[in-house]
C-alpha cells in the first residue's frame, strides 16, 4: 500500500494531507509534528494570542477528530531524526522507523538567533510557537519594561500588543526604517508615526552590542554605548529554515529546501512545501523563500497535485497582512524593483494604499485598512497600469 509521510505538522503539513485526501488519495498518511498541538496557524501568535483574545484551541486549523475522520494519522510531540532516502524510510524520536513511498518535508522556520553578548540569560526570548508565548505573557506579566530588537512585522506586532498591556516599550532596530525588507519608505514612515504616537521608544540605526543583566536582564548596550532599561528583550530578527534533515539526507538544500514548481525537491520522491522551501519564481526571475500563510497553503495544494497525477506550475503572486493596534496593512505582489510608487488616500487618516508600478506596470500594493483595494490589487497585478485611481477602499 502507498504511504505517504509527512514531516512537519504545521500550516503547509496539515494542508498536503488535506489535500491528498480531498483528492482521492486512499493510501496511509502519517502526519509528524514535534510540538504537542495539533496543527496550528502562526499568524495569531503576536496579535490576539499573545494580548489573550484566543485561546490555544482557537489557533487550531481544525479540531483534533478531524485527522480522524480524514484517516490522517497525525502523531504529535514526535521528532523526525534522519531520512533515508535509499530504504525510503523516516527514523522517528521514539526509535521507530515509518517507511515512506512519498514523502513531503514541511519543517518551517525558526526564530533566528544572534551571537550577541548575553543572548542566553533568562529574559531573553524568541517568539515562533505557543510555547514560546506562553513564556512570553508569562514574563510580560511580572516585568513591566521590554526591549524589542528588530523591527520587523513580528517585533512591532508584539510592541503593539504590549503597549496595550501599558508595557513601557523600546523598539531597536539596525536600518533606517521599519520593515525595510518588506515594505517602502512611504509604509515605513506612516508605522513609525504609528508606533510613537502610541507610546514606542524607537531607536533607528541603532546596532546592539550586547545584552546587559546578572540573574535577570537590566537593559541592552547599544553599539554607540547608550543603554536601554528593560526587564524583558525580544529578539525579532527574522527566522531560518530549517533544511537540516534534508541535507543531512543528501537533498539539495540553499537558504532553503531547493524544489521545483510542483514542490519537488532533487528527490523525485520527495516533496517539501511551505517556509522552509526555495523556488524559481519565472515572475520575479529569481528564486524566492516566501514565509506566509499563502504560500504555506498554495504550495502545500501543487505538491498534492503533484502527487495525484495532476501538477501545476506553482509561480504564485505572494501576499501577506500585518495587525499592528487597530490597522492592518495588506501586501500584494513583492515591491522590489519598482520605478513609481503612487500613494493614493491620506496616510494621516490611515487609510491609503501605495501602487508600486514598473515600466507601467502594476507589480505590488500595500494596503493601509483598504482591504478592498487589497482584493483588486491581487486580481489585476501584473496588468498594464490605469490611471483611474480609485480612492482606497
Ligand atoms: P510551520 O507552520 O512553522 O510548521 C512547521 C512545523 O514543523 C512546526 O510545528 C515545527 O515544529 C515542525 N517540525 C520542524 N522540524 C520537525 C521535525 N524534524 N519533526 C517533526 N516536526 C518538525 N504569515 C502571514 O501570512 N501573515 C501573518 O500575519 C503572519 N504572522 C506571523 C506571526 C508569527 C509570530 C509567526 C511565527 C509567523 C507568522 N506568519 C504570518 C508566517 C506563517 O505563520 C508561516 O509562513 C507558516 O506558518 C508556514 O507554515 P509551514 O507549515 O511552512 O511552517
Amino acid at each position: 500500500q502507498e504511504s505517504i509521510v509527512i514531516i512537519g505538522a504545521g500550516q503547509a503539513g496539515a494542508q498536503v494531507a488535506q489535500s491528498l485526501r480531498q483528492g482521492g488519495f486512499a493510501g496511509a498518511i502519517h502526519l509528524l509534528g514535534d510540538e504537542p498541538h495539533p496543527p496550528y496557524q502562526r499568524p495569531p501568535l503576536s496579535k490576539k494570542f499573545l494580548s489573550g483574545e484566543t485561546d490555544a484551541e482557537g489557533l487550531w486549523l481544525r479540531p483534533a477528530a478531524f485527522y480522524e475522520t480524514q484517516g490522517i494519522g497525525l502523531r504529535t510531540g514526535v521528532q523526525a531524526t534522519a531520512i533515508d532516502r535509499t530504504g525510503k524510510t523516516v527514523v522517528l524520536s521514539s526509535g521507530e522507523e515509518l517507511a515512506y513511498s512519498k514523502l513531503i518535508i514541511a519543517t518551517g522556520t525558526r526564530a533566528r538567533s544572534v551571537p550577541l553578548p548575553g543572548s542566553n540569560l533568562p529574559g531573553v526570548l524568541s517568539l515562533r510557537s505557543i510555547a514560546d508565548v506562553d513564556h512570553i505573557r508569562k514574563a510580560l506579566s511580572a516585568h513591566s519594561r521590554l526591549a524589542v530588537i528588530g523591527a520587523g512585522y513580528i517585533g512591532l506586532e508584539v510592541a503593539a500588543v504590549a503597549r496595550a498591556m501599558g508595557k513601557a516599550v523600546t523598539v531597536i532596530e539596525a536600518q533606517d526604517r521599519v520593515l525595510k525588507r518588506v515594505v517602502s519608505p512611504v509604509i515605513s514612515a506612516f508605522y513609525e508615526g504609528l508606533h510613537r504616537e502610541h507610546g514606542v521608544d524607537l531607536r533607528l540605526n541603532a546596532g546592539v552590542a550586547g545584552i546587559e543583566g546578572g540573574a535577570a536582564v537590566t537593559g541592552v548596550r547599544l553599539a554607540d554605548g547608550s543603554h536601554v532599561e528593560a526587564d524583558l528583550v525580544l529578539i525579532a530578527v527574522g527566522a531560518m529554515p530549517n533544511t537540516e534533515l534534508a541535507a543531512a539526507a543528501g537533498l539539495d538544500v540553499d537558504g532553503g529546501i531547493l524544489v521545483d514548481a510542483s514542490g519537488r525537491t532533487s528527490d523525485p520522491d520527495v516533496y517539501a512545501c511551505g517556509d522552509c522551501t526555495r523556488f524559481r519564481s519565472a515572475r520575479y526571475g529569481r528564486d524566492v523563500r516566501l514565509e506566509s500563510v499563502q504560500n504555506a497553503i498554495d504550495q502545500a495544494k501543487a505538491v498534492a497535485q503533484a502527487i495525484l497525477g495532476q501538477p501545476v506550475d506553482y509561480d504564485p503572486l505572494p501576499w501577506f497582512w500585518s495587525d499592528q493596534y487597530h490597522v492592518k496593512l495588506q501586501i500584494a505582489g513583492l515591491s522590489e524593483g519598482y520605478d513609481q510608487a503612487i500613494t493614493v488616500g491620506e496616510p494621516a487618516e490611515a487609510k491609503f494604499y501605495v501602487a508600486y508600478l514598473k515600466d507601467g506596470r502594476l507589480i505590488a500594493v500595500d494596503s493601509i485598512n483598504a482591504p478592498r483595494s487589497h482584493m483588486m490589487a491581487r486580481r489585476t497585478i501584473g496588468e498594464a497600469w490605469r490611471e483611474d485611481l480609485l480612492p482606497p477602499a
